[in-house]
C-alpha cells in the first residue's frame, strides 16, 4: 500500500465545541482562506489551552506526532475560538491570541519543519444558528515595541 494515499495537507487543532462546526462552514473556510483540502482534526476542550496545560500537553503532542508520522502533514492550523467554555471568563480575545502564540512556540520546540498557522475563530449567533469567521493571527503582536 502506498504511503501517498494517506497524506493530507494539514492538521487542524481546535476546540471540541460543536458550534465550531455546526454551520458546516469550517471545511469551506479552510479551503478558501488557507488552501487546505484534506486535513486531520484534533478537537479537544480549549484548543491551544490543552497544548499549554501541563496536564494534557504530552498527550496532545503524541496525537500531533501521529498525524505527522502517519499522514505526513506539513502544517498545523491552530484555532482558538471566542466564547470558549474551557476558558470561561478568562477567554478574552487577547488571552486567546496570547495562548495561540505561546502554543505555537511549544509546537515549534517539539516539531521541526512543521508550519504553524494561527487562527482566531469568532462564533456568530445568527438567529440561533452558529456561524464562524476566521481571522489570521500574526506570530507576534504588531503593536508590541520592537526590541
Ligand atoms: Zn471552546
Amino acid at each position: 500500500m502506498s504511503d501517498k494515499n494517506h497524506q493530507c495537507d494539514a492538521l487542524v487543532f481546535k476546540c471540541m465545541d460543536w458550534r465550531t462546526e455546526s454551520s458546516g462552514a469550517l471545511r469551506q473556510e479552510l479551503r478558501s482562506a488557507l488552501g487546505i483540502k484534506d486535513f486531520d482534526t484534533i478537537s479537544v476542550a480549549g484548543g491551544a489551552k490543552s497544548i499549554l496545560d501541563e496536564a494534557t500537553r504530552k498527550t496532545m503532542m503524541s496525537y500531533i506526532d501521529l498525524s505527522f508520522r502517519l499522514h505526513h502533514i506539513k502544517r498545523v492550523v491552530l484555532i482558538n475560538h471566542t466564547e470558549c467554555g474551557a476558558y470561561g471568563d478568562s477567554g478574552t480575545e487577547e488571552k486567546l491570541v496570547f495562548d495561540l502564540r505561546e502554543a505555537k512556540k511549544t509546537l515549534e520546540s517539539h516539531f521541526s519543519g512543521l508550519k504553524i498557522q494561527l487562527v482566531l475563530m469568532r462564533l456568530i449567533d445568527k438567529n440561533q444558528e452558529w456561524h464562524i469567521a476566521l481571522e489570521h493571527v500574526l506570530d507576534k503582536d504588531p503593536d508590541a515595541v520592537a526590541v
